[in-house]
């Protein structure tokens, strides 16, 4: 073969190969994710478990993810943009700032904002990161840690996503361990100056509000501050190439003697330990993203194996894609009640941070397994995000990671379990090495 310099110059395939296939032509016998499937996860009827107002809240949610939102973000997911215009519908969800009272939040119940969290999640996770980010991150730390005028001032207008927020503790440097964060915050004449850098912020590419973790040069502390977009000296670049939740804009920020009134500074941080007053409820609603996640690709893997025929039969007829569809669905009923019972000891004032920690990582580990499972049983269209294993597959590793890995998950509990902290290695005095 020849290759002509046009060629050569737009590349081999310009004008060589035809577009690609409608999905539903290209592979007619079974339904892709945009037309998404049925809820049938619920087994063990833990839906009894919620009050009427939560499951009001769930249907609302379903509905509008199933018919508004899944039709729409496999396109994005793929570009690895954010679809603005899907931001109004997700307002009508009324799920921003969740569980705090008053200044235009909804007040919902730790349940009912789990349930939500699992509900966006089972239709697209990057749309529950997204809004996890902004509430409960953000709207949250603001809610717990700021000042009186501080939630008058930027919760009412979060709370309608008329104003997006994100959350900035990791640096390049000090991801686990970001209790050792390097940004700086110094004492200036009204205000302070922000200096450092974060790295794989959600949002943070176009978001209004950003809340910020510095440590005061004064005292040596981790404290917290409100960053408005545009601030001179503040810039925030997207990360590129991310197998996952594609459609959340992670970007790396910069501060460069950034300056930020007293009064945006949150008074509820003086410490890092305070950031573990917005971490243990945001760690709950983390765990609920691998539950969403796992009932999704159970749906869909169910519908698929129905519809799929091989061998004259449909995929539903095997032993061995029957064992693996009942695994999954073990593991979703297990998942739920591990995620429901660390809402309860929430709610009561029981909760851990030991809980909340083994909570998160067992239940993404199992959330692994699922979707591998699912990934497995739709075959080659496991590959493709149009049938949404794929695309739930590649966002459970990044929720796997965030909000501390499974590894530091564990140690925290095992921290608690045994009063023993494991965190850093004990380096032998005298070592050969
Ligand atoms: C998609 C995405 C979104 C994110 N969003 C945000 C955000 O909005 N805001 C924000 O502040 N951060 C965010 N993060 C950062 C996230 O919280 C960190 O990636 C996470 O804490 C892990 O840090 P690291 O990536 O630097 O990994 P590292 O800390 O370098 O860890 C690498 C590996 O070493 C292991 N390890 C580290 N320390 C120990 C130890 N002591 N003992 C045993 N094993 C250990 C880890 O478990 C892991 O397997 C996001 C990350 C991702 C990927």
């Amino acid at each position: 073969m020849t290759i002509s310099s046009s060629q050569k110059k737009g590349g081999l395939h310009k004008g060589v190969g035809l577009p690609a296939l409608d999905i539903s032509l290209a592979f007619p016998q079974a339904t892709p994710a945009s037309v998404f499937p049925p809820s049938v996860s619920d087994y063990y009827q833990f839906d009894d478990l919620l009050t009427p107002e939560e499951q009001a809240l769930r249907r609302k949610i379903r509905e509008v993810m199933e018919k508004e939102i899944a039709p729409v973000v496999t396109e994005y997911w793929e570009k690895a943009e954010f679809p603005f215009h899907i931001i109004p519908n997700l307002a009508t969800l009324k799920v921003a700032g969740s569980t705090i009272k008053g200044y235009g939040c909804p007040g919902l119940s730790i349940t009912g904002s789990a349930i939500a969290t699992a509900e966006i999640a089972r239709v697209d996770a990057s749309c529950s990161t997204f809004i996890l980010v902004h509430s409960s991150l953000a709207m949250l730390t603001i809610g717990l840690c700021g000042s009186d005028e501080q939630k008058q001032k930027y919760l009412p207008s979060m709370a309608e996503l008329r104003m997006i927020g994100c959350w900035a503790l990791t640096e390049p440097d000090n991801g686990s361990d970001a209790s050792s964060l390097r940004t700086t915050a110094t004492k200036v004449a009204g205000g302070w100056l922000l200096n450092g850098q974060k790295r794989w912020i959600g949002n943070s590419t176009f978001a209004d509000v950003l809340v910020i973790f510095a440590r005061n040069t004064t005292t040596n502390q981790i404290n917290g501050y409100i960053v408005k977009k545009g601030t001179p000296g503040l810039s925030a670049t997207k990360i590129e190439n991310k197998i996952g939740l594609r459609i959340v804009q992670n970007g790396d920020i910069l501060l460069k003697n950034v300056f930020v009134p007293d009064e945006e500074r949150l008074p509820g941080v003086s410490s890092f330990k305070d950031t573990n007053k917005v971490l243990a409820a945001s760690r709950v609603m983390v765990a609920w993203q691998p539950i969403g996640i796992s009932m999704g690709v159970y749906d869909m893997c169910h519908r698929y194996l129905k519809e799929r025929q091989q061998f004259g039969a449909p995929l539903a007829a095997f032993q061995l894609n029957q064992e693996k569809l009942v695994r999954m669905l073990g593991n979703v009923q297990a998942m739920f009640l591990v995620g429901w019972r660390l809402c309860k000891l929430y709610e009561s004032g029981k909760m851990t941070i030991g809980h909340a920690g083994m909570g998160k990582a067992w239940i993404s580990a199992k959330a692994r397994e699922t979707v591998a499972l699912g990934r497995e049983l739709l075959g080659g269209n496991g590959i493709l995000a149009d049938f949404l294993v794929a695309k739930a597959f590649c966002d459970l590793e990044p929720i796997f990671t965030y909000e501390g890995t499974y590894d530091i998950n564990c140690l925290v509990t095992g921290r608690e379990i045994t009063g023993i902290a494991s965190f850093k290695p004990v380096v032998a005095k005298h070592s050969r090495m």
